[in-house]
């Protein structure tokens, strides 16, 4: 069998002009990144906007392995599926970053049959979107803690001083260190961290602009410390948020790719689902739409995270309204649901997979809040076994939902012509989505809304540093605004022992900060890490370039 890799390098690719033009993309709307990547400039869309919006199809999932489960492979799948059953679709995907791609998880552009090219490029820096947010976030830091040095006219308390370092990395050594050590000339001594790229507020800010002078604008809201006598002191203060734009001038542009069947796919943006809300950004959604006549796009980890800031976060701000929502189940995470250890997920075991299902219920029910029509799409695996199938197949009858099996990652498009099918007649049916609360109501009542309705909670509660956070962003009149809940991904609960359908719990809210550019309030429940660590033998240890100079190993 060959590897991802194998299957990527191996592919047809046509030049970008080529795949652009599919679309009917006139060249002057094309920025060339190589032969086959290209940014699509900001005037296309002021182009497009007489055309139709095209329909919308999030791809979600149950509660996931520590290895994934297939959403984008679904996602690019669907999409190359789409095209092969005559539609004109769009794939809309995140950005993957460094940290998974060299730490367990591996890289982000699907697998098997279903995947986005040049695979290699694509996982390995891109077009630099990353580093142009890694460097406008650091530009922040440095000029946070020159204002220290230079004199501290605002007064900025250096114990309080909340917005991190960052880098598009997995290096836990960085989560916390002392900074501006060494004497009078190298700066105040002050406690800081680092978080992960794609975890900091500048990702979420990307993501949900909707062009460079809103921007501009977020990255100026940014609440970074608080003074010695307590008063906010925002980006907009230390006057560095047009600085930090321009380092952002281009990451800010979608970028277009192709699938190994050259469906367009347009990647960009790429923010953790448990920390920030975990979709791509909305300017690359909404030009999918002007273009495609069905959108594919994907949040991250299961529907109790990714979807849900989806639905209530990036939906309510950008106003989209999903024609379909997609719900990837694999039979080995729905055993490992049902208690199996990740070790032993090869062997079929009907028992386990009967207790594992209740998850995949919970997902499907919760979805339907939303009013919209939804799909499973069982990502079939070679050592899933007929007596197994069955099992997802009764269950998804007992839920009175359409479900697909879905072999794309062997077969390409050609394996999810079924689901493609199943979809195609979801977005004709009535869709009526709406939110699963006001954002206008208090933050408590808003939170309490999620984990009754979706992680179907019996309450929650909270710390007193979370009561005292609260009780601050209250204060600051900063409280009407959506809560991105960071919690673990592999429960339904915060406790990520609990799997299938845990009951009988509270969820216990520790801290709460407001991402005032970003436009959510992160409440966090666990201990959840913003800045990832590496395992024992990481995914790096396999990456090489050989001596053709081809890139070996990345998966
Ligand atoms: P997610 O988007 O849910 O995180 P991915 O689509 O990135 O998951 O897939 C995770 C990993 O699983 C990838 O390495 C991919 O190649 C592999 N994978 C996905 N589907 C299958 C399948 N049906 N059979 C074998 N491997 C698969
Ligand atoms: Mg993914």
């Amino acid at each position: 069998m060959m590897t991802d890799i194998e299957i990527a390098q191996s592919a047809k690719m046509k030049p970008i002009y080529e795949v652009a033009e599919g679309l009917g993309i006139s060249e002057e709307y094309i920025e060339p990144y190589g032969k086959y990547k290209a940014k699509l400039s900001d005037g296309l869309m002021d182009s497009l906007q007489d055309h139709p919006d095209g329909k919308l199809i999030l791809v979600t999932a149950i509660n996931p392995t520590p290895a994934g489960e297939g959403k984008t492979t679904i996602s690019v799948g669907l999409g190359e599926a789409m095209q092969q059953i005559g539609k004109k679709a769009v794939i809309a995907l995140r950005e993957p970053s460094l940290g998974p791609v060299f730490g367990i998880k591996g890289g982000a552009a699907g697998g098997g049959y279903a995947q986005v090219v040049p695979m290699e490029d694509i996982n390995l820096h891109f077009t630099g979107d990353m580093h142009a947010i890694t460097a406008a976030n650091n530009l922040l830091c440095a000029v946070i803690d020159n204002h220290l040095q230079q004199g501290n006219e605002l007064g900025i308390d250096q114990r309080r001083i909340l917005f991190k370092r960052c880098m598009d990395m997995n290096d836990r050594a960085l989560r916390f260190v002392t900074v501006g050590l060494g004497g009078k000339v190298n700066g105040i001594p002050r406690e800081d961290g680092f978080q992960i790229t794609v975890a900091s507020e500048i990702m979420a800010i990307l993501c949900l602009a909707s062009d460079i002078h809103d921007l501009k604008k977020r990255l100026g809201n940014i609440l970074v410390a608080y003074t010695y006598d307590n008063r906010p002191v925002f980006a907009r203060d230390l006057g560095v948020h047009g600085a930090m734009a321009a380092l952002m001038k281009d990451a800010v542009k979608p970028n277009l790719v192709q699938t190994l069947e050259n469906t367009p796919a347009i990647m960009h943006g790429g923010p953790f689902a448990n920390i920030a809300h975990g979709c791509n950004s909305v300017k690359a959604t909404k030009l999918a739409l002007k273009l495609g006549d069905y959108v594919v796009t994907e949040a991250g980890f299961g529907s109790d995270l990714g979807a849900e800031k989806f639905l209530d976060i990036k939906c309510r701000y950008a106003g989209l309204k999903p024609n379909c929502i997609v719900i990837v189940a694999t039979i080995r995470a729905l055993k490992y649901n049902g208690g199996v250890a990740k070790a032993d997920l090869a062997e079929e075991n009907v028992e386990a997979l009967k207790l594992g299902v209740k998850n995949l219920q919970v997902h499907v029910q919760n979805m339907q809040k939303y009013g919209v029509p939804v799909v499973v799409a069982i990502n079939r695996f070679f050592t899933d076994t007929d007596a197994e199938i069955q099992v997802l197949s009764d269950c998804c009858d007992a839920l009175g939902c359409d479900f697909a099996l879905a072999e794309v990652f062997a077969k390409g498009g050609l394996g999810g012509t079924e689901l493609a099918e199943k979809v195609v007649a979801a977005c004709e049916k009535p869709s009526d989505f709406h939110v699963l609360y006001d954002h206008e109501l208090p933050i408590k009542e808003k939170v309490g809304t999620i984990a009754k309705e979706i992680y179907r909670a019996d309450g929650v509660v909270y710390t007193a540093a979370a009561e005292k956070e609260i009780a601050e962003i209250e204060k600051l009149g900063l409280d009407r605004l959506p809560v991105c809940i960071a919690k673990t991904q592999y429960s339904l609960s915060d406790d990520q022992t609990k799997l299938g359908a845990p009951t009988g719990f509270d969820i216990t809210v520790r801290n709460v900060k407001v991402s005032a550019g970003a436009g959510f309030i992160v409440v966090y429940t666990g201990n959840i890490m913003t800045m990832p660590g590496l395992p024992k033998a990481p995914a790096a240890l396999k990456i090489d370039i050989d001596e053709t100079g081809e890139i070996v190993g990345l998966f």
